[in-house]
């Protein structure tokens, strides 16, 4: 049996009915990343023992007859901007390369409740900034499709690890795009739930107001059942919203009948390939064969997404980025310079300076100064205040047109997977990649990535489903409807 292909709910299945145990699945999964995650880089850190032993756990009490969730004794891996408790977590960068933390985020403590198997912590573009993963101080990751090209990011490792194999499911973090656009580049389902349905406890604040964890899987039924698991209100997080979390497998549900779906001309634009728009126009056809109604809406100010975005994320991260000093975490340079033993009161402003000189990587930098510069005084109202106006235009063009359709459906990405290398030296093109993304953020909705064909070399591609805030249903419901009346979920790449 190749128990490195199945999905979670086939091993829970077979956990279960006792045919396998977690310490075989966990073991011939470390197996498959001892031989094969060299070509791929997808995960920074293993913890292999600490799985090991937990896999044994739960054997134990499956003998014992004792009940187990729907993830016990299931690996998974976690990106590394997630808190683990005594498992480093460096979100890519060289700054918290040492940094342990003493605590869980709430979504570990609800996957350790549920007594998932963590396998280690994947790899990610420095402070999830990026659509590439090649910003990681960890190398590049690769698209295990072709490692020529990039695996999407910035949950770079995350996504490829699960169209690997090399997890049946993983955790990622989507502030502008970074769990839909991977997802759809390696050919996996990846869900952004609404921002508030889980709690951000203990991930790393990247841009506080949009960042937003969420999930990869082989298919629909497994994106449905960790969001049992890690969706509901947390007191720890002041932003999390206090909304029953509905049994969310309930929603798979194989019927488009009835379901309005919202197809927006602004998302049909110069620039996307044609193999992209050809791909997302035949799986409207497919939705329209299985009955659902299809309407053209208008989301007019689409185009100004992208310019908001890069005014308020840096804003946000110029501000959260401040607590790495030298001090407070991780990383400090070797080199305190002149007058530290003396008690030079610059001393300490120079060791900062130099601490952050080494320890953030290009793509950091330029977003800190991006966003110091649009808070400063005089540029605040010009820049971040009329960023925010913008915002909410883009979430009441979205409350419009949701009285016409429950769902949207767009491309994930302009263009499959890029060669590495390709776009790195041009961050303008490389920020475009996230075109049809970043307005989900800003308006704080729920959507998802499916695998929906392939481009003529074989690079996966992946259809977005918006939903309304808090509907995560619908979208389960038009995902899955998708997924049994299509073959894409079910091709792998070749990689031995
Ligand atoms: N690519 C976008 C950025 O670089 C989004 C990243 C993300 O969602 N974390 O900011």
């Amino acid at each position: 049996m190749e128990l490195h292909k199945s999905t979670a709910h086939e091993l829970h299945n077979l956990l279960v009915e006792k045919k396998i145990s977690s310490l075989e699945i966990t073991t011939s999964i470390y197996e498959r990343i001892e031989k094969l995650d060299k070509k791929i880089n997808s995960y920074i850190t293993l913890t292999k023992e600490s799985a090991l032993q937990k896999a044994k756990g739960v054997d134990k009490k499956i003998s014992k007859g004792e009940e187990i969730s729907s993830l016990s004794g299931i690996p998974i891996a976690i990106k590394d901007i997630i808190s683990t408790k005594e498992i480093r977590t460096t979100c890519g960068s060289k700054i918290l390369s040492n940094y342990i933390p003493i605590y869980d985020a709430t979504v570990i403590e609800k996957l350790k409740k549920a007594d998932a198997v963590i396998l280690g912590k994947t790899n990610m573009d420095e402070f999830a900034m990026g659509s590439s993963t090649e910003n990681s101080a960890y190398g590049v990751c690769r698209n295990p499709w072709n490692i020529s090209t990039i695996p999407g990011g910035s949950s770079g490792g995350s996504a490829a690890c699960v169209a690997a194999d090399f997890a049946p499911l993983s955790l990622g973090s989507d502030t502008g795009g970074s769990i839909r656009q991977p997802a759809s580049m390696c050919g996996v389902v990846g869900l952004k739930p609404t921002y508030g349905r889980v709690s951000r406890y203990g991930l790393v604040a990247f841009a506080s107001s949009l960042d937003q964890i969420g999930s990869f899987t082989k298919d629909v039924r497994d994106t449905a059942i960790i969001l049992n698991i890690i969706a509901g209100h947390d007191s720890m997080d002041s932003t999390s919203v206090p909304e029953d979390v509905p049994n969310y497998t309930k929603h798979l549900i194989n019927n488009a009948k009835n379901l309005k779906i919202g197809v927006p001309k602004e998302y049909f634009i110069k620039g996307t390939s044609k193999e992209v728009e050809k791909t997302i126009l035949n799986s409207i056809e497919t939705f329209k064969k299985l009955g659902a109604e299809i309407l053209e809406i208008s989301l007019p100010h689409t185009e100004y997404a992208v310019a908001a975005y890069y005014i308020i994320a840096p804003a946000e991260a110029s501000s959260n980025l401040a607590r790495y000093d030298g001090v407070h975490y991780g990383y400090r340079t070797k080199d305190e310079g002149r007058g530290a033993r003396d008690g030079d009161i610059s001393a300490i402003v120079d060791m900062y300076e130099r601490t952050r000189d080494e320890g953030f990587g290009d793509e950091v930098k330029r977003r800190i100064m991006l966003g110091t510069y649009a808070l400063s005084s005089g540029y605040y109202e010009a820049y971040y205040l009329k960023a925010l106006k913008v915002r909410t235009l883009i979430k009441n063009d979205f409350d419009e047109a949701f009285k016409k359709c429950d769902v949207i459906i767009t491309p994930v990405s302009p263009t499959p997977a890029f060669k590495i290398g390709e776009k790195i030296s041009d961050p303008l093109q490389m920020y475009l990649s996230d075109i049809f993304t970043i307005p989900v953020n800003l308006a704080g909705l729920p959507a998802i990535s499916l695998p929906c064909g392939f481009s003529s070399e074989g690079l996966p591609i992946g259809l977005q489903i918006i939903g309304k805030p808090f509907d995560e249903g619908k979208i389960l419901q038009a995902s899955y409807t998708f997924e049994q009346n299509t073959e894409y979920h079910l091709k792998k790449p070749k990689l031995n």
